[in-house]
């Protein structure tokens, strides 16, 4: 998949505020965030849909997932709580035909509801505020001890 938006990310055409990479996964700040922190979740090697995901993957993206939310809250990121969510289809939602999973911050008041539409995301930020946040992330990863952290 040449053209895929997160394959060119992964393949570092395209720049991305990055918290975390192991051989599997990537994890980085989503453009368009919910709430500031907003990650996503990508497998490194393509796969359009869960059904074309490596089933050692599932676990793994899980396990992932758990470290980023106590990153999450150990940074300083207004954290309170997270959303796990993952769109599988057009049906569900899916825009970005790589499957993801995403990690959202989340904090009373912030006005999003417990069943909030991704396009709702009206929190508009710029790369270098991305940078900043995943800066504070990787930090408090560090601090979790958690292995594999990628370096800017
Ligand atoms: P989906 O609706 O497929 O679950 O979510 C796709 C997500 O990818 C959206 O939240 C969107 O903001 C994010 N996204 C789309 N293009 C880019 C990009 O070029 N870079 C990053 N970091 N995120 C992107
Ligand atoms: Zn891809």
């Amino acid at each position: 998949m040449t053209d895929c938006i997160f394959c060119r990310i992964i393949r570092g055409e395209i720049p991305a505020s990055y918290v975390y990479q192991d051989e599997l996964v990537s994890a980085f700040m989503d453009i368009q965030p919910v709430n500031p922190g907003h990650l996503l979740i990508v497998p490194n090697t393509h796969a359009s849909s869960l059904a074309d995901l490596d089933s050692k993957l599932g676990p793994h993206i899980f396990q992932v997932a758990m470290r980023l939310a106590a990153g999450l809250r150990g940074s300083t990121v207004q954290c309170e709580g997270v959303n796990l969510y993952l769109a599988d289809g057009k049906a569900a939602g899916q825009e970005v035909f790589h499957i993801h999973l995403h990690v959202i911050p989340r904090f009373s008041g912030d006005n999003k509801g417990a069943f909030f539409a991704l396009r709702s995301r009206g929190h508009s930020d710029q790369k270098q505020d991305r940078d900043q946040i995943a800066a504070s992330i990787r930090t408090s990863l560090l601090h979790n001890t958690i292995p594999e952290i990628r370096k800017e």
